[in-house]
């Protein structure tokens, strides 16, 4: 069975015009933003559990469910990240189950390597010999390294204000590297205009309704490392607020095709502060945001004027879910709580994940037995400039054990003698 019989057409999402599948991102009609329509009955028929469990250990073991022919795929060995039960995380926020997604350890350290596999093998069967973004950082850099694995030429274009580790992860692929003075919203609209005069595949532009449906394979290997079921609550960082909803979709579609019983995890959304037009609008109880202008050191969730902002807001509302926002000194007390309880290491955007889900247990928003799943993005290394200065001293010594000792004893006395807080 050929993976076209599996995708069909594209989709408007708001008056339900379809269109050929083809490089195109929103309706001619409506301009409402155009998604990938499948057969679900062909899919259904052709996937079971055990067909998913004998393949790669890559998110291409979701191949019958991806809009794209697998044949074209740049495999760098991207998804099927460890869902780790993070038990003394839980006690330490109050929860009595919970589990990290940790797509920190994905080949370019972000979850973004899962919407550039799916964009570039659909820019490949498109023929486009350029591949192209508009990024916070994360994206650029996994394009770029797929680009240079595929041997196709690159464009990649970010904010001149960006973290160096974001930078240099671009730049070691050496792609076509285009810092841009102004914000990532400035970005996105010069890229918009360039997708027109350039016939490059911008994956987050004209090639999105295919990008976006990567993040779908969170939720299915959220729900395939649960032992084929959903948990009841989700929370996951938003930027444009796309792998949010589509965590939320591939829960649904893997009921649709017969893998899960009917899904009924509340869907939670977490933002920073200096950057929340979905978790204000959720506060203030609409579905129309307004856009910011973003202010964090969470740089990666810095979309002041997010896409999928709206159907995000949505969603909260369809499944009992929420949103949190955090400020930056928050953001570094939930990257060093994951580090100090759980051993993984997260950017920016994974301590906006779990300090946002620390203050839901603490409003009672999630209860404490409600099965919990946190979204951990992205790697640490690539924002050391958050944490560099809050992470304790060394103990520097002389190559003696004798200095060793002392410096040691100095140590202890000063903790030993340093005021206890209550
Ligand atoms: C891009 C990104 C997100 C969220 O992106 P969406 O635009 O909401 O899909 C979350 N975490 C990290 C680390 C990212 O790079
Ligand atoms: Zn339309």
């Amino acid at each position: 069975m050929s993976a076209s019989s599996f995708h069909r057409a594209l989709k408007c999402r708001e008056c339900s015009r379809e269109y050929e599948i083809a490089p195109i991102f929103s309706c001619e009609y409506c301009f409402g933003p155009l998604e990938v329509a499948y057969n679900y009955d062909t899919i259904r028929e052709a996937t079971t559990r055990d067909s998913i469990a004998a393949g790669p250990k890559t998110l291409w073991r979701y191949a019958n469910l991806l809009p794209c022919d697998p044949e074209y795929r740049v495999d760098l060995g991207v998804g099927y990240t460890p869902l780790i039960r993070a038990d003394r995380l839980a006690k330490a926020i109050g929860l009595d189950t919970l589990w990290i997604k940790n797509d920190t350890v994905n080949p370019t350290w972000s979850f973004k390597d899962r919407v550039v596999s799916v964009a570039i093998a659909k820019a490949r069967e498109f023929g486009f010999e350029a591949i192209a973004c508009a990024s916070t950082g994360n994206l650029a850099n996994s394009v770029a390294a797929h680009a240079a694995a595929a041997g196709m030429e690159c464009l990649v274009f970010i904010p001149d204000d960006l973290e160096k580790g974001k930078v240099v992860g671009s730049a070691i692929y050496n792609p076509n590297l285009v810092t841009v003075r102004g914000s990532y919203d400035d970005v996105n609209r010069l890229c918009t205009e360039l997708s027109m005069q350039f016939n490059w595949a911008f994956v987050n532009i004209n090639v999105r309704p295919f990008y976006a449906e990567g993040s779908r394979t969170l939720g299915y290997e959220i729900a395939e490392q649960l032992g084929w079921r959903a948990p009841e609550h989700i929370v996951a960082p938003m930027a444009s607020g796309s792998m949010y909803t589509k965590i939320w979709k591939g829960l649904q579609e893997f009921h649709q095709v017969g893998l899960i019983e009917e899904p009924k995890t509340r869907m939670s959304g977490a933002q920073a502060a200096g950057c929340s037009p979905i978790a204000t609008a959720f506060a203030n109880n609409t579905l129309n945001f307004v856009p910011q202008k973003p202010d964090t050191i969470a740089k990666s969730l810095a979309i002041g004027n997010p896409a999928d902002g709206y159907y995000a807001l949505k969603q909260m509302q369809e499944t009992g879910g929420g949103a949190e926002m955090v400020t930056d000194a928050e953001v570094v007390e939930g990257i060093k709580l994951l580090a100090e309880t759980e051993g993984v290491f997260a950017e920016t955007a994974g301590g906006v994940t779990i300090a946002s889900l620390r203050k839901m247990v603490q409003s009672g928003f999630i209860p404490r037995h409600e099965e919990t799943v946190a979204i951990i993005s992205g790697g640490g290394l690539k924002t050391i400039e958050a944490v560099v200065d809050e992470v304790a001293a060394p103990l520097h010594v002389q190559p003696t054990v004798e200095s060793f000792v002392e410096a040691r004893s100095a140590q202890q006395a000063r903790i030993a003698g340093s005021p206890v807080t209550a």
